[in-house]
């Protein structure tokens, strides 16, 4: 069976048609600027040019009209007809405690979607039109949502209650969700399958370190906690996000600065983290050009990032009582060997033991742990595409 996977933000659109019989990508592309001047797809299908179409696109459903156009296109399409989508598998940000697995989309669903609006006010309204986008094109195509925050639901609520008044999470649901999911999910259950064992017999950690980044404790193949929280804003210093930081920092701020809750609000998710410290850049590949030219806040601003990191790993694996593994994902932990050993310094007491010539390695699957250290480190790209991918091929099959 071929399967769409479509992963909506609010003006653009990525999208992956991939043969699940060998799990092969036969065609895959980007929408940007969907609604605004200057929309664009750049879509590849594999074993050919990249096509470039530039059109208007006043909302997703004309995105989506295209790109369906381009994948079955003669000339450089991938299909024949849309009758050859078998499913399509929608990423959505927010699924709340509603959904701790991914689902077949129906009325239900879509309502317990929308309920789940006002805890990602940013990312599920732009889910949810490229879910009614693809319904209105493909109304007889089965449809399924996968949720980055279901596979933290496996967390005990004393790891996601909030030392706060426990009547915010009576009336508002205020908890730890965590992101990610389909990624910690996905490397997880992958280095299982490289080290030969059985999920349920391992202790992983895995960090997934981007512009946005999470590690997560995953126990016997369940995520147990994680480092975002309410919102992506918890956890490690990211890109321009702050990560942890004491709560009264904000009232203070904003008495200084004469901020309101909306300057604030970007001030931590905007302008904060190793874009903030150093003044430099969020891009960790500028920080480590800006850093070895000797710029000492961008030297500090990637040793805040590892410190917070080695911190994480070393609270996780307490956690779990032992660890068997940690995996390394996204931007900055496929591909950056510097990264990973600093933050694998700080942890040799916990027999976390880096081999810096097996590090070498950037953008594929790779172990990189010193033979004698107990803990097995890997480096593993991950693919929330198949994922969903996955998820939808077994619910299809299991109607
Ligand atoms: P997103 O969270 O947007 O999916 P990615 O997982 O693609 O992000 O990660 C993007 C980040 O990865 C970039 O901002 C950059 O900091 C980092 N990155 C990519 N390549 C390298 C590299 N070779 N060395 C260091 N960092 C890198």
């Amino acid at each position: 069976m071929n399967i769409l996977v479509i992963n909506c933000g609010s003006s653009s659109l990525k999208y992956q048609l991939i043969d699940m019989n060998g799990e092969d990508v036969l065609a895959k592309g980007l929408v940007e600027r969907i609604g605004i001047e200057g929309s664009v797809i750049k879509h590849d299908t594999a074993g050919k040019d990249r096509v470039v179409i530039k059109e208007p696109m006043k909302d997703h459903k004309r995105a989506l009209e295209l790109v369906l156009e381009a994948i079955v296109d003669e000339e450089h399409g991938a299909i024949k007809s849309m009758d050859e989508i078998g499913a399509v598998g929608h990423r959505v940000v927010h699924g709340g405690e509603e959904f701790a697995d991914s689902v077949i989309i129906d009325e239900a669903v879509m309502e317990a979607i929308d309920r789940c609006i006002e805890l990602a006010p940013l990312h599920n309204p732009p889910n949810i039109m490229g879910i009614e986008a693809c319904r209105e094109l493909m109304p007889e195509t089965p449809m399924v949502a996968v949720f980055d925050t279901a596979f933290h639901q496996s967390i005990p609520a004393e790891n996601y209650i909030y030392p706060l008044p426990y009547e915010f999470y009576e009336k508002y649901k205020v908890r730890r969700y965590g992101f990610h999911g389909t990624s910690h999910k996905y490397v997880s259950l992958r280095a299982a399958e490289i080290l030969g064992k059985d999920i349920k017999d391992l202790n992983i950690v895995t960090c997934h370190l981007g512009n946005g980044s999470s590690i997560t404790a995953v126990q016997g193949g369940e995520s147990i906690d994680t480092s975002m929280g309410f919102t992506p804003l918890e956890g490690l210093a990211m890109g321009t996000r702050s990560g942890d930081i004491d709560p009264a920092i904000i009232p203070f701020i904003m008495n200084k600065e004469d901020m309101n809750f909306d300057d604030v609000n970007e001030l931590l998710n905007k302008k904060s983290g190793v874009l903030g410290i150093s003044g430099v850049s969020s891009d960790f590949r500028d920080l480590e050009v800006a850093a070895e030219e000797g710029n000492e806040r961008a030297k500090l601003a990637l040793d805040v990032f590892c410190n917070r990191v080695t911190k994480y790993i070393a609270a996780y694996s307490a956690q779990m009582c032992s660890v068997d593994a940690v995996v390394f994902t996204a931007g900055i932990g496929e591909n950056s060997a510097s990264i990973r050993e600093r933050v694998c310094d700080g942890l040799e007491c916990l027999n976390i033991i880096i081999d810096k010539e097996l590090n070498n390695v950037r953008g594929k699957e790779a172990i990189v742990s010193k033979a004698l250290g107990a803990v097995k480190i890997l480096v593993i790209p991950t693919n929330e595409e198949l994922m969903i991918a996955r998820d939808t091929l077994n619910l299809v099959n299991n109607r």
